[in-house]
């Protein structure tokens, strides 16, 4: 059996990291894990070919070659793989989908002969086999939650890594919150199942067998939703790390409670983490409270990011406006916190009821669902109707987008972040930092609109921030991305 697995193209959002992709050479920012994993699950005698059309166009060829296609994506995915879909079965090629998508979008069985809803580690072996009997069914439905246990390594044979900006683990599924908005929790459970430390040593080998060295992305929702098992692995990970001449830096996402945790914070840092993502969501405690993110209330966020960063580690944060509770000047608030607490990096979005959660059903229940949404939380068409008015929503929405990504306030909080930044794991630099560093100059310091502030903050970083230099070249071209796509958001219709 010839089987094609077919990764969708990312739209342009924040987590595609596409403007800044060009500066490092690279197409993609992470290789799609979940179906790499799945990969390594169909059987032995099956021949297999990975199409990232991230990474290269799907072609007709590919599509001749194979007997089955099987696709997998998340809601945000959602246009590009129903054309997908469509050109598979055009072609009278057998077709099926899986990953988070399935769980959001209930019209897939009209799209594909196959859809397989949950997780795939307890499906995959009778869907195999009843393809090759000719008997399989339309749904395929996962019962329990597997344990990671037996999940097996992904399969990197069918990927260039040259082609992607970090590589990807997984080490845990699942998160104990009960964020309202979050799908992650009805997906994957709160209770967070991980894998053994032996495990994630067995994919750094192969990482570096592969010859990865650079940044590792572990893709976990909440890295430290299981504190203990965590604190377990990560000696794990910084011996791995010492023992090949640390070969990887880390990024992650955490809960804020990970800045009560100083032996945590210790650990994560000498196992080589630069930069983690905290859902901060909101200074407004009343939003908190509503969207049940107690974990981030009666505490000074302004304090807890700080508390990360001394770790040398960056914070990158997400910020959500839209909650019942929002006041009106919400949109200054959220810009003072992101100014004040020095996050680069900050991703601020609408919110969106994605199908499945608390939130979506509550809002059901009040008969303000308008549709299912697109998954992409930068989309300007709300998904529900918002108890502020929407055209102010979206205008003050847009307002926090230009304000903290214009070129000024964007390397000021650059600034005040490298003031404070004491990176512990420096990387030698490759040849594509080299270019990339080129590359910022050309299209930022000659070609950019912004030249004479991105000439003023890359004096600073060259003279009072020569010690995290190659962070603040990044920080520049992760800007660029930010700054691109808010100018796409804010001339929206
Ligand atoms: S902490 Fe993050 S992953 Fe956990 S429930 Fe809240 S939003 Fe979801």
């Amino acid at each position: 059996m010839n089987s094609l697995l077919i990764y969708p193209e990312w739209p342009d959002t924040y987590w595609s990291f596409k403007h800044a992709l060009p500066f490092e050479g690279k197409r993609s920012a992470y290789p799609p894990l979940g179906l790499l994993t799945v990969a390594s699950m169909l059987p032995k005698h099956w021949q297999k070919k990975l199409v990232d059309t991230n990474v290269r166009p799907l072609t007709d060829a590919d599509l001749e070659w194979a007997d089955v296609a099987l696709l997998s994506g998340m809601l945000v995915h959602k246009q590009d793989l129903l054309a997908i879909l469509a050109r598979c079965r055009a072609r009278g090629l057998r077709t099926v989908i899986g990953g988070p998508v399935t769980s959001s979008v209930e019209e897939l069985p009209l799209h594909a002969d196959h859809v397989v809803i949950g997780e795939a580690e307890d499906l995959i072996a009778d869907l195999a086999a009843d393809l090759e009997r000719g008997t399989a069914k339309p749904v395929y439905r996962a019962r329990e939650l597997p344990g990671l246990d037996t999940t097996p390594l992904p399969d990197l044979s069918l990927i260039s890594p040259k082609y992607y900006s970090a590589m990807a683990i997984q080490y845990s599924r699942g998160c104990p919150f009960t964020c309202e908005f979050c799908d992650i929790i009805e997906i994957y459970g709160r209770k967070p199942r991980t894998k053994s430390p032996a495990q994630v040593v067995t994919e750094l080998d192969q990482l570096y067998q592969s010859k990865w060295r650079g940044s590792v992305f572990i893709v976990d929702d909440n890295f430290i939703g299981n504190k203990k098992k965590v604190k377990e692995l990560l000696p794990v990970l910084r011996d791995w790390n010492v023992q090949h001449q640390r070969p990887f830096t880390f990024f992650t996402e955490a809960s804020v409670n990970l800045a009560d945790d100083a032996d945590l914070l210790q650990m994560m840092k000498d196992a080589g983490f630069t930069r983690v993502f905290l859902g901060i969501e909101t200074p407004v405690e009343a939003s908190l409270k509503e969207a049940q993110k107690l974990q981030n209330t009666r505490r000074s966020l302004m304090e807890s990011v700080r508390r990360v960063q001394t770790y040398g580690m960056e914070v990158m944060a997400g910020f959500i406006v839209g909650f019942d509770n929002d006041p009106e000047d919400v949109f200054d608030k959220q810009v003072e916190f992101i100014q004040e607490s020095a996050i680069p990096l900050a991703m601020v979005g609408l919110l969106l009821a994605l199908p499945g959660t608390q939130l979506y059903r509550r809002l059901m229940k009040e008969g303000r669902i308008v549709d299912e949404g697109r998954g992409d939380n930068m989309d300007l068409r709300l998904n529900f109707i918002p108890r502020m008015n929407a055209e102010r929503l979206v205008e003050g929405y847009r307002s926090i987008l230009r304000r903290i990504y214009h070129p000024d306030a964007y390397y000021e909080r650059v600034r005040r972040f490298l003031a404070q930044y004491r990176p512990t794991h420096h990387r030698p630099r490759s040849l594509s930092d080299y270019l990339a560093l080129g590359r910022s100059i050309l299209k930022q310091g000659v070609l950019g609109e912004a030249r004479a502030s991105y000439w003023k903050f890359f004096l600073q970083a060259a003279t009072r921030y020569r010690h995290a230099f190659d962070t603040a070249i990044t920080l520049a071209i992760m800007g660029y991305h930010f700054q691109t796509l808010t100018r796409v958001v804010c001339d929206a219709e």
